[in-house]
This record gives C-alpha cells, sequence and structure tokens, in this order.
C-alpha cells in the first residue's frame, strides 16, 4: 500500500487548449515549478472541427508537449479527458485517467467545488494578463489575420501551420 502523501507534491490542470495559448503557458511554467509533477489534463477531448474547439485532443497534446519540451521543462504529463457531462463522476473520471495528484488548480468554480467535495486541495490559478490571452481572443485574430502568433508560443504556431488549422476555422466558421 502506498501511502497518500507519497502523491502530495503532484498537481492537475485542466483546459481545453483551444489552441494552446501564453497565458495557459504561464500558469503551467509556475503550476509545474511548484509541483513534483503537473498533470495536464485536455478537457472536452472528444471535440474538434467546431468553432469554438477547432482542434482534436492530439493536436493541442502536441502544441502543448512540443512547447514544454522547447522550454525545457520535463516534469509533466499530458492526459486527454472527455466530457461525462454528468458531474457527480467527474472528478472519479479525472482520477481514472490521470496519474495519482493531490492538489488541482482552477479558477472555474464548478471544477473547483467538485475536486473540494472530493477532497483534493484546490488552488487559484493565476491569470496572466487574460484580456489579451484567452482561446476566444486567439480564434477571433485566426478569422481576421495574422495577429493570434504573436499570442500562441512559438511551438504551438508550428503545430498550428503543419495542421492548416488557421483554413479549418476559417472554413468551418463559414465566414462568421
Ligand atoms: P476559451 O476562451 O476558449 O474558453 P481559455 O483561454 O479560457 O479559452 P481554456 O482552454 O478554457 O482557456 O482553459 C482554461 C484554463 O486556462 C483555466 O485554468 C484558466 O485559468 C487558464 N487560463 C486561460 N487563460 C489564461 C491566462 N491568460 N493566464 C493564465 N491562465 C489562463
Ligand atoms: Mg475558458
Amino acid at each position: 500500500m502506498v501511502s497518500a502523501n507519497r502523491f502530495s507534491e503532484r498537481s492537475l490542470i485542466i483546459g481545453r487548449f483551444q489552441p494552446f495559448h501564453n497565458g495557459h503557458m504561464d500558469v503551467i511554467r509556475k503550476c509545474a515549478s511548484e509541483s513534483e509533477n503537473l498533470t495536464i489534463g485536455i478537457g472536452s477531448a472528444q471535440y474538434s472541427h467546431e468553432c469554438d474547439n477547432p482542434f482534436t485532443a492530439g493536436e493541442r497534446y502536441l502544441m502543448i508537449d512540443e512547447t514544454m519540451k522547447d522550454e525545457g521543462i520535463t516534469n509533466y504529463c499530458i492526459i486527454p479527458i472527455e466530457d461525462l457531462n454528468r458531474y457527480s463522476l467527474w472528478v472519479a473520471q479525472v482520477r481514472s485517467l490521470s496519474p495519482p495528484f493531490s492538489k488541482v488548480y482552477s479558477n472555474n468554480p464548478l471544477t473547483r467545488r467538485l475536486f473540494s467535495e472530493a477532497g483534493y486541495e484546490v488552488r487559484n490559478s493565476p491569470l496572466y494578463n487574460r484580456d489579451l490571452y484567452s482561446g476566444t481572443a486567439v480564434r477571433k485574430e485566426m478569422l481576421k489575420g495574422d495577429g493570434w502568433r504573436s499570442l500562441v508560443p512559438g511551438k504551438a504556431a508550428e503545430v498550428i501551420d503543419c495542421i492548416d488549422g488557421v483554413q479549418r476555422l476559417r472554413e468551418i466558421s463559414g465566414g462568421e
């Protein structure tokens, strides 16, 4: 039997990462530096090719993984997590997919409530220039032109270029 303390320095953070942007990177850098190991959960993993969710879980995985490697951060793992649409079971689903963890970083009130009810330590994750860095803002810039490039890590931009991601978003948005 492994003691629960064994995992006291392991943490979890969850986002949709549509796409992975500089705000995500800033908070993940901080959380990873405070943790022995950080699980990065890719939420709503089943969605792709939608205006609000243009990228697949695998594409988002690559954006995060290539950026972390580029930054020299190694104490992380990435897991895709599909929506269960049954909140009372969601923590159990996350726990079944992730390596053990005891701390959760989130600002989302529902996520915070669900994990604290399940006995996890929940911490606020600091926001970095939220007016500029949000997935919604990046997707809007992608529809307009090239302004999105300064909002995402260089390696994430490389992945987006490689999969022709901006053109995909423009086509599925139908000019909206
Ligand atoms: P969207 O606009 O598509 O909802 P988002 O920017 O809110 O995108 P999500 O993919 O929904 O990002 O992920 C949410 C997670 O990312 C939360 O933990 C949130 O605190 C964190 N996050 C989002 N933007 C920032 C930011 N600018 N600085 C730090 N953390 C951020
Ligand atoms: Mg969001």
